[in-house]
C-alpha cells in the first residue's frame, strides 16, 4: 500500500421511520448515494425498546437492487415470493438479489430485548436489473474469521482478508464486506482496489480511520474514504468494532423511488404500473402465483 486512503467526509446517522413504523438510524440514503456508487443506502436498526421495531417491514416489492441484511443480535423472520422463509439470527446474513422483482417481508420475531441489524442496498448494473431474483441465506457458522496481526478478528462476509475469502461471491459490484473487531491499540490494514468506493461504519468503541486523522470516531458515524490503495484503522482505548465495505462503482444513471431502483424514469414508471396491475413478478421467478405465500 503506497497511498493510504484519507477520510473524504464523515456522515452522522439520521433518525428515520421505515416499514410499518420502525424507528431506525440511516447512515446514508437517497441524498448521499450519488457519491457512494454502487451503494444506495445503509440502515442501522438498533433498539432494546420493542415499540421501536415490532411493526417490522411487511410485504413490499424490490426491483433493480440487492439488499444485504446482517443481524448482530435478535431475530428477524423473512418470507419472499420465490419461496424462501426462515429466521435470520445473530451473526447471520441475508444477501437478496431482487433482480427483476421480488416481494418480501422482514418481521422481528421477538417482543422484548435488543434487536440490532444492518441493511445495505447495493445497486445492480443495467444488465442485471431484470435478472432472476436470487436469495442467499448465510448462517453465522458459515462466515469465516481471520485474526488481525497485533490483535483482533475479522468476520469475512464478502471479499477477502488475510487470505480468507467470504461465502458471498458472484456479485456485480465486486463487494468487500467485513466485520472488524480490534482491541485497544491494535491497527487494521487492508489493501483496497483504487477507484472503488470504500466506507466504514462504526459499531462499537472508538477509533481513528486514517493516519493522522483528528478526533477518534464513535458509533453512528460513517466514514466515506477518498481514493487510494488501502486503509489503515486504529482502535482507541475502548477498542473498536466497525464494518468495512467496498464496491466497484457502476457509473450508470439512477432512477430511484422507494424500494425500486432502475436506470430511467420510464423503467421506474413501468415497475410501479406492473406492481399495481399484478404483473410485477415474472412467471419464471415466482413459482406461478402472483401473491407470495402467507407467512402465517
Ligand atoms: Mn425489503
Amino acid at each position: 500500500m503506497s497511498h493510504i486512503r484519507q477520510i473524504h467526509r464523515v456522515l452522522l446517522v439520521k433518525p428515520t421511520i421505515e416499514g410499518a413504523g420502525v424507528h431506525l438510524k440511516r447512515a446514508f440514503g437517497f441524498a448521499e448515494a450519488p457519491t457512494l456508487d454502487p451503494f444506495l443506502l445503509l440502515d442501522d436498526f438498533h433498539s432494546d425498546a420493542p415499540s421501536d421495531y415490532v411493526a417490522g417491514f411487511p410485504w413490499h416489492p424490490h426491483r433493480g437492487i440487492e439488499t444485504v441484511t446482517y443481524m448482530i443480535s435478535g431475530k428477524v423472520e423473512h418470507g419472499d415470493s420465490i419461496g424462501n422463509s426462515g429466521i435470520i439470527g445473530p451473526g447471520d446474513v441475508q444477501w437478496m438479489t431482487a433482480g427483476g422483482g421480488i416481494i418480501h417481508q422482514e418481521m422481528p420475531r421477538q417482543t422484548n430485548s435488543e434487536l440490532w441489524g444492518l441493511q445495505l442496498w447495493v445497486n445492480l448494473p443495467a444488465r442485471h436489473k431484470m435478472t432472476r431474483p436470487r436469495y442467499r441465506g448465510i448462517t453465522a457458522a458459515e462466515i469465516p474469521e481471520q485474526p488481525v496481526d497485533g490483535g483482533g478478528r475479522v468476520k469475512v462476509i464478502a471479499g477477502s482478508y488475510g487470505g480468507t475469502s467470504g461465502p458471498v461471491s458472484n456479485v456485480a459490484a465486486d463487494p468487500v464486506y467485513l466485520d472488524v473487531t480490534l482491541p485497544r491499540g491494535s491497527t487494521f490494514r487492508l489493501g483496497t482496489e483504487p477507484g472503488h468506493t470504500v466506507i466504514a461504519y462504526v459499531l462499537e468503541g472508538r477509533g481513528r480511520f486514517a493516519p493522522g486523522s483528528g478526533e477518534p470516531l464513535e458509533p453512528g458515524r460513517l466514514v466515506q474514504y477518498a481514493d487510494g490503495d488501502g486503509v489503515e484503522i486504529g482502535a482507541d482505548a475502548l477498542g473498536l468494532r466497525f464494518l468495512l465495505i467496498s464496491g466497484k462503482p457502476l457509473n450508470e444513471p439512477v432512477a430511484w423511488r422507494g424500494p425500486i431502483v432502475m436506470n430511467t424514469e420510464t423503467d421506474l414508471r413501468t415497475a410501479f404500473e406492473e406492481y399495481r396491475n399484478g404483473t410485477f413478478l415474472r412467471e419464471d421467478t415466482c413459482g406461478g402465483g402472483q401473491e407470495p405465500a402467507s407467512s402465517s
